[in-house]
């Protein structure tokens, strides 16, 4: 796996099927700034990572070509549709950089244009108005293997079934009383050629047209109609659609729409991503979301991309991850590991080098004065010299993690010990004279030693010094929380769970722990998403969302990268 993560560096843009179909168009004659995308989001949640692997798709092939992507807001279910996520949806676009510039649609704003085609298809004896009760419906179009049987009101005349569709879009009827089916083939192998439902009677006020409608044309008739009057070229979307196509097809060819086309739009499938130890299901995680099982969309531990801001992670770790991954045509299941290692390679690059300690014992310098106050000069980066430094102050008590002390070490132990010396990151070398310890031996504090000679970290005479320890003074350092997010699942494959189970039985019960810890003092200025790596621990960001004067850190990822060679 670590090879193939290499290569694909190294190449930087895997020659996917999709980039292949376009380029043969090309060659074929399509002018490259006439490829034109669409990104159709439905505003009934908020986007997850696989939305992202769809719009960097989406977004990415238009812009390799010089073309257009649009975003259009699929909103033609009224039920489940609110403005709040169409304004998510924005944002989390945004966010990893794309811009559809004045070229925001939804599918209602072409209700008016969609109902007309429905007309028309009624006029020219190609949809009709059924009369079947749902369950009819259902039964009536049968089974596959076996020729399903035409409505008993496949042949009504023309007129009449114009009358009724124009009775339903006056609100005579009931809801489930009628539909408008489009009259294909009821012995189609595929079940969706079966005289499909394109217009049903749903009495719900909708997000952006209100009252005005109380009939809704249906995913399958919308989509593809709405592609071509955008004039999109390359209709991209996950692999579920591939037995809706040739619908997708038949109804561009059987409106009048297809007249007034430069390029007719086509419709190819790529798999979807699934990542492990993630729910991906819009459904589920809207349900966690209702249920109070996280708090709210922007939980750090949910798989949006709003929560992932949250957390800590980048755009380029992103959208890089997407690139990594490719498009194939076969549903498989992604390691996670894959995301975090695209994560950390960003955040190693940008993240600000920082001292936080998370279990602290205290340090009394026996050489250095009370009240007396070094600033030391810390690297911000060491990946990036023009991250430049910042003053760390050092004073006579610090604190250090308690881990980093033992009193009878093992010779592999390069910490602190009676025996041993320790460079304390950017400041001095110490070396420990005692341990006070209360009357159960539990050790309180080490009295320790500097060489006052060492500042900065080396030693006068070039003596040998193993290990380095960060520490905070205790006089300066502030005090904060850590948040620590585990997955939110403890099964690996949540796209595939066991007959009678349900998703929630996966929860890991430890998927959150706040922690106190003390900070050093120019951690105060940290802004949301600013990326930090406490040295020695994790990668972490402010939280957008801290109450009460609390500074909280969420962790974004922990350093060990189970990709990187050293963990090999
Ligand atoms: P719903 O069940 O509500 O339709 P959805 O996840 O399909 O959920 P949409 O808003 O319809 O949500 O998705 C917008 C686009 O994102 C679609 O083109 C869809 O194919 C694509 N998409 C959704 N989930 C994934 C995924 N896991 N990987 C890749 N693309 C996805
Ligand atoms: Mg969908």
């Amino acid at each position: 796996m670590l090879k193939k993560i290499c290569k694909m560096e190294e190449e930087n843009k895997p020659k996917h099927f999709i980039r292949q179909i376009i380029a043969e168009d090309i060659a074929r004659g399509l002018a490259p700034s006439a490829v034109h995308t669409r990104f159709p989001p439905e505003p009934n949640g908020c986007l997850h990572i696989g939305h992202a692997k769809a719009f960097c798709l989406d977004f990415g092939m238009a812009l390799e070509n010089g073309g257009k992507c649009n975003l259009r807001f699929d909103d033609t279910n009224p039920d489940k549709e609110e403005t709040r996520f169409v304004d998510a949806i924005r944002e989390d676009v945004h966010w990893l950089g794309f811009d559809w510039e004045d070229r925001e649609y939804f599918a209602s704003d072409y209700f008016d244009k969609l109902y007309s085609l429905a007309e028309e298809l009624i006029i020219a004896g190609k949809a009709y108005v059924c009369t079947l009760s749902p369950e009819e419906f259902k039964e009536y179009r049968g089974v596959p293997g076996k020729p399903g049987k035409p409505s008993p009101w496949r042949d009504r005349p023309p007129e009449e079934s114009l009358d009724l569709f124009r009775r339903m879009r006056a609100g005579e009827f009931d809801e489930g009383q009628y539909v408008l089916r489009a009259k294909i083939d009821m012995s189609s192998p595929n079940l969706h050629m079966r005289d499909p439902a394109i217009y049903r009677i749903k009495k719900a006020g909708h997000h952006r047209t209100g009252d005005k409608w109380c009939i809704y044309p249906m995913y399958d008739f919308a989509h593809c109609l709405c592609d071509a009057i955008e004039g999109i070229t390359h209709s991209l979307c996950t692999l579920e659609f591939e037995v809706h196509r040739p619908l997708y097809d038949w109804f561009i060819e059987n409106t009048s729409i297809s007249k007034s086309l430069k390029v007719r739009p086509r419709q190819y499938e790529f798999a979807r991503l699934n990542l492990s130890y993630t729910m991906m299901s819009k459904r589920k995680l809207q349900q966690l979301v209702a249920e109070k099982i996280v708090d709210g969309w922007d939980d750090p531990r949910m798989p949006t991309l709003s929560a992932m801001r949250r957390r800590g992670y980048t755009p380029d770790a992103i959208k890089n991850f997407c690139e990594t991954i490719g498009v194939t045509k076969f549903n498989s299941l992604t390691d996670l590991a894959l995301l975090e290692h695209c994560l950390r390679q960003d955040l190693n690059k940008k993240a600000m080098r920082r001292m936080a300690v998370f279990d602290p014992l205290e340090v009394e310098i026996s050489n250095w004065e009370d009240g007396k106050v070094d600033m030391l000069d810390a690297v911000n980066n060491p990946e990036d010299e023009s991250a430049g430094t910042r003053k760390v102050p050092f004073t006579k008590r610090i604190y250090i993690e308690r881990s980093d002390f033992m009193e009878n070490a093992p010779k592999k132990f390069f910490r602190l010990t009676p025996q041993n010396e320790v460079r304390l990151r950017y400041a001095y070398i110490i070396k420990c004279e005692s341990a006070v310890k209360d009357a159960d031996g539990n050790i309180l504090k080490l009295i320790c030693r500097i060489d006052p000679q060492s500042r900065g970290g080396n030693a006068p005479d070039g003596r040998k010094i193993k290990g380095t320890i960060h520490w905070v003074s205790a006089d300066y350092a502030l005090k904060a929380k850590a948040a620590l997010y585990e997955n939110l699942f403890t099964r690996e494959d949540m796209s595939n769970l066991p007959e009678g189970s349900d998703f929630k039985d996966f929860l890991n019960p430890n998927s959150v722990s706040v922690k106190e810890i003390l900070i050093e003092p120019s951690l105060a200025d940290a802004k949301p998403g600013d990326p930090i790596q406490f040295e020695r621990n994790a990668y972490f960001t402010p939280d957008s969302k801290a109450n009460g004067g609390d500074i909280v850190f969420n962790r974004t990822v922990t350093l060990k990268d189970s990709y990187s060679p050293q963990a090999k």
